[in-house]
């Protein structure tokens, strides 16, 4: 959405200096890493390391961006019912966006079929319908009440309001593209946490936004921050978040080998994949 309406909007924060403060832990802010559109600087948080864009969007600006102006092909395009049909019968297997190499990785860090899933951010449900398929129970959450009501009544998928995401009901809290968007990270991370039972797992798929693959493709990664991905996850980050939760983190094509062995103890994998991969366990109590 490299739209005038959001370029204004960020011109008329930098002169008022406003929303330079980090969108997850509310930080001071931080120094600027790139640049661009003249009014807008990609900054680290110095107290929680997040990469986010300045300056920040409001969280009614987000759901107003949701709910009318998001556009990007797959995610947002509603299969007709000829298209549906076709989809299903390849288990959506041809989509970029599939979660069939989402639910490996759930599979080598543990997650059984069976287990229930919360697929948080489920789009139009075809990721849902992949977990269903692989024998996991799921209750889906998406915030665009077009793309939901698609996932309710054409793939039958169990939609829920995200507060009625139940406290300690789910084996594995996932999403896929969906934590580069939200308003607060540390609030996506607690909330998923609640959502979990213990020994439960919290699993991300997002934009790589770490140094390493700046360094392999600076173009594509300067491209991947902007109005449509307001923050990056990183290595620098998720080791930041390892103070208070023993993440793994990896990047595609996903070391599947050293997934399986994960010992539930901090662990960063190489870090030049375009797609990122972060995942903790909740605690056995
Ligand atoms: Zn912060």
């Amino acid at each position: 959405m490299r739209s005038l309406h959001y370029l204004r909007l960020c011109a008329i924060k930098s002169i008022l200096n406003r929303g330079f403060h980090c969108p997850s832990c509310g930080g001071k802010g931080g120094p600027a890493i790139d640049r661009k559109w003249l009014v807008t600087s990609f900054r680290r948080c110095n107290d929680c390391a997040l990469l986010f864009r300045t300056p920040t969007t409001t969280e009614e600006e987000n759901e107003k961006f949701y709910q009318s102006d998001y556009e990007e092909s797959t995610t947002t395009d509603l299969p007709s019912n000829a298209e549906l049909e076709a989809l299903k019968k390849e288990n959506f297997a041809s989509l970029s966006t599939s979660y069939l190499g989402y639910i490996e990785v759930i599979r080598a860090l543990g997650g059984k079929p069976g287990g229930r899933v919360v697929d948080f951010g489920c789009s139009w449900g075809y990721g849902s319908h992949q977990l269903q398929q692989a024998g996991f129970s799921v209750e889906a959450f998406e915030i665009s009440k077009p793309r939901a009501t698609y996932a309710r009544e054409k793939l039958n998928i169990a939609t829920v309001d995200q507060a009625d995401i139940r406290p300690e009901s789910c084996d594995v809290f996932l999403s896929g593209h969906v934590i580069e968007h939200v308003p607060s990270v540390e609030n996506m991370i607690a909330l998923g946490e609640r959502a979990l039972r213990p020994g439960g797992l919290f699993i991300a798929f997002t934009p790589n936004g770490s140094l390493a693959l700046r360094a392999r493709n600076p173009k594509g990664w300067h491209q991947s921050w902007g109005g449509v991905h307001p923050q990056l996850i990183d290595d620098v980050f998720t080791q930041r978040m390892s103070d208070r939760r023993a993440f793994i983190a990896a990047t595609y094509p996903y070391p599947m080998e050293a997934l399986r062995a994960w010992d539930g103890s901090p662990r960063l994998l190489p870090m030049e994949g375009h797609e990122l991969m972060i995942a903790f366990r909740k605690p056995n109590v």
